[in-house]
């Protein structure tokens, strides 16, 4: 034989041998067939979800909500410094920012939740941009849901009504004009914290405004300051659900959360 050919002949012949000696002594187990597989075997019963009643009404309370308005009273809210909560209830119906005295605050707490608000901007119009019509929800007492009179009302993007605010801009314009009210259903994961205080994993929102998705479980990416980037304070644990006073009349009614 030609010696030009000796080599791969060679080649061929050992890794015929060596993937014979592989088949021999293989450590993976031979295949078996599996199991015949049955219905039952992937069902899961116990234990039993949790049963509850959804509200008759798309929009208002299952029976295993926290109500936290319902049109009669503010005694789930209090003030500035722990105070009463100063705002107007209307027609036992709605409550109104009382411009100028601070916002309310849940006396609950809340981490991770799926929280449900109606809000309408004020009947007057008045203002523009961020003037016009602006409160806003903050998750934690920290982060912000804008509420804003967003119909007709040009703004910055990520200051508009259900923006994450100067975080996240919302998918569409969905709002109502101002003598319509709004809902809010947000899906909210805290953030979670090391030991040390520093951030493990940030928070996560979905909203749907007016049952129209406009957060898609983006990333909050800290405190929705006004001035600067956003940052994540130190460790906190579950806190108050917020309502901004920006100084003007915003209204709120049907207010409910569920801890999740
Ligand atoms: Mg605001």
């Amino acid at each position: 034989m030609n010696s030009k050919f000796k080599w791969p002949l060679l080649l061929a012949s050992a890794f015929i041998v060596n993937s014979n000696a592989q088949n021999k002594h293989s450590s993976t187990p031979p295949e078996v067939s599996p199991m015949p597989m049955k219905p039952q075997m992937t069902e899961i019963w116990n234990p039993e979800v949790p049963v509850i009643t959804p509200a008759k009404k798309l929009g208002d309370a299952p029976s295993d909500a926290i109500i936290l308005f319902d049109g009669s009273n503010l005694d789930q809210w209090v003030g500035k410094n722990n105070s009463p909560a100063a705002w107007k209830i209307v027609d036992g119906d709605h409550m109104e920012v009382l411009p100028g005295s601070g916002a309310i605050k849940t006396k609950l707490k809340f981490g991770d939740c799926q929280l449900h608000i109606e809000f309408s901007a004020p009947d007057v119009v008045f203002g523009e941009s961020q003037g016009r019509g602006n409160s806003g929800v903050f998750l934690q007492g920290r982060y912000e849901l804008q509420v804003l009179d967003s119909y007709n009302n040009r703004t910055y993007r990520n200051g508009q009504a259900g923006a994450i605010y100067k975080d996240h801009a919302p998918l569409v314009n969905a709002m109502r004009s101002p003598s319509e009210w709004n809902s809010y259903d947000i899906i909210y994961t805290a953030p979670r914290f090391k030991a040390n205080g520093n951030l493990d994993y940030p928070a996560r929102i979905t909203v749907l405004h007016n049952g129209v998705l406009i957060q898609n479980n983006v990333t909050i990416n800290g405190l929705t300051k006004y001035i600067g980037l956003h940052h994540y304070p130190k460790g906190h644990g579950e806190d108050s659900i917020s309502l901004q006073d920006h100084g003007n009349k915003t209204q709120f009614r049907n207010i409910w959360i569920r801890r999740l």
